[in-house]
């Protein structure tokens, strides 16, 4: 689909120029993308303006959007086998991911379209003979700039809880992952949404999502995607003095003290880590276990990471390949330092032999006695590698899962309640999960960063008032 999406319909860029999509599984191109620049952002930030300044779209009540998001999520349910065999080509993820990616795309408008006509202000007591009321308003066109790992998902996450506030969208996604967001848009359009109100430009980061971050009609900025980028991105907004929401990268400990049901524990720590092929901003990428059950736990872990399997989307094994080839050697690139600075490989998984040689394809590998702060402990390698550590007690738990520079997600392992509470309350990190992990998707709950993943946060209802602006009214009545 060699077009970008504006105003309802299917638009050739400006330049005529094409960028090739790979299949990930093989290596090999199989469609064209436009790319996108200034002049396309241009036209596709007017066709928002036009929506949210006084167009259909604005005129919309609360509950007519709602009704809009329940029939696109609805559609997007109905539509869930072709986006995923979209979703399969073009990322490489197995069946089971992408059809689990399309399941929570709907389901993010499903939840955004029951919000629509929820969010509401107060009235504040103030001054006798003053009646003062506060509302939430959208703040008009809202940037979405997306990464190519979870495409469905954080395009239903920040697209539905912008639409649902009342925003007009222009989404930039990754140039690795656009075929299923263009089709939903195509989608929405079906269902009856106003022109403007979604449009997509495709294009490269560093051209048309650069000219999205600086485009003088954007009125607030959604970022997803590398702590680099996400820099470049609220320096734009900053010049503009328009507000941005960060999501960015994570370096996520899994704290497993030596009381922790094993057998609850294992399945979801390699989950993970492998989920996506490690490719996932929440991966559990640090295993910090308690010294006395160490060596145990280790191989446990092991064992199973010795049976995974890797292979194309279509085999749907436990892995797909990574998203392209430059991504595979920053995995091996930290898998050779490991090797050099003489870490110890535990475990690795294996390689289907029926997978095409010119795909893009990473070995799950447990990394044991990584010191916490060697290159693995600190760095997002967005592969499926795990690395190992050992700690003395709670007080060393939380001293190293929080000496990294990331803050998005931990896990707490262990049947002592107070020891889970304390160590959740010690841990810097926007969410928290005792005894479980990741929680399917969680629509519902607000999720972000602190420290470099960032601030803001997308998610549940919470996401709703950083897409709103809030305008205080006050009234004289005497
Ligand atoms: P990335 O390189 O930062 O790219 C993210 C998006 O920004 C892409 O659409 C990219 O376009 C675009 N971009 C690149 N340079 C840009 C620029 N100068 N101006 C405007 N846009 C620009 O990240 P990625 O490699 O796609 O994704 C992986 C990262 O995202 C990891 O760090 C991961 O942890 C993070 N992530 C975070 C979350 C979260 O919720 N916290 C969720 C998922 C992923 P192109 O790709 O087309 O160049
Ligand atoms: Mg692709």
């Amino acid at each position: 689909m060699t077009t970008h999406f504006i105003n309802n319909q299917r638009v050739a860029g400006s330049s005529g120029e094409r960028i090739p999509v790979l299949d990930p599984s093989d290596g090999q191109v199989f469609a064209h993308l436009a790319r996108g620049n200034v002049e396309d952002i241009g036209r596709a930030v007017k066709a928002a303006r036009a929506a949210a300044d006084g167009g259909a779209w604005s005129k919309l009540a609360p509950s007519e959007r709602g009704r809009l998001l329940m029939k696109l999520s609805n559609a997007i349910a109905a539509q869930h086998d072709e986006l995923a065999t979209l979703e399969m080509r073009d990322c490489g993820k197995p069946v089971k991911q992408a059809k689990a990616d399309a399941t929570a795309c709907a389901r993010y408008f499903e939840f955004y379209a029951g919000a629509c006509d929820k969010l509401h202000g107060e009235t504040i007591p103030y001054t006798p003979g003053f009646a003062v009321m506060s509302f939430y308003e959208p703040h008009g066109v809202t940037g979405h700039i997306i990464p190519w790992n979870y495409p469905m998902q954080i395009f239903g996450r920040s697209v539905g809880g912008a639409l649902a506030a009342g925003n007009a969208c222009v989404v930039k996604p990754a140039e690795d992952a656009c075929l299923s967001l263009l089709r939903i848009a195509e989608i929405a359009a079906e269902v009856g949404f106003p022109e403007g109100a979604l449009n997509i430009v495709t294009g490269y980061g560093h051209e048309a999502g650069q000219a999205l971050a600086d485009a003088d009609g954007i009125d607030h900025i959604s970022f997803t995607g590398s702590a680099r980028v996400g820099t470049i991105i609220a320096q734009s907004a900053a010049k503009r003095h328009v507000p941005v929401t960060l999501e960015l990268g994570g370096k996520s400990p899994q704290i497993v003290f030596a009381d922790a049901n094993l057998d609850e524990a294992l399945p979801v720590i390699i989950n993970a880590i492998i989920q996506n092929a490690g490719q996932t901003c929440s991966a559990g990428s640090r295993l910090l276990v308690q010294a006395s059950a160490y060596e145990r736990v280790l191989e446990h872990v092991g064992e199973r990471m010795r049976s995974l399997r890797v292979g194309p989307a279509t085999m749907d094994l436990d892995l797909g390949p990574l998203i392209r080839a430059n991504q595979l050697e920053r995995v091996n690139s930290f898998l050779t330092n490991a090797s050099h600075a003489g870490l110890r490989t535990l475990a690795e998984g294996s390689i289907s032999p029926d997978a095409p040689a010119a795909g893009f394809y990473a070995k799950p590998t447990l990394i044991a006695d990584v010191p916490p702060d060697s290159m693995l402990a600190q760095d997002e390698v967005f592969g499926p590698v795990l690395a190992a550590m050992a700690f003395d007690d709670e007080a060393d738990a939380i001293r190293i899962a929080n000496a990294t520079q990331y803050g998005l997600v931990a896990g707490v392992w262990t049947e002592n309640v107070g020891r889970a509470m304390r160590v959740a309350k010690a841990v810097k990190s926007g969410q928290v999960f005792i005894n479980n992990y990741g929680a399917g998707g969680g629509v519902e709950l607000p999720f972000g960063g602190v420290k470099s993943s960032g601030y803001g946060r997308e998610k549940g209802f919470e996401a709703l008032y950083g897409f709103s602006v809030m305008k205080t009214v006050v009234i004289k009545h005497g």
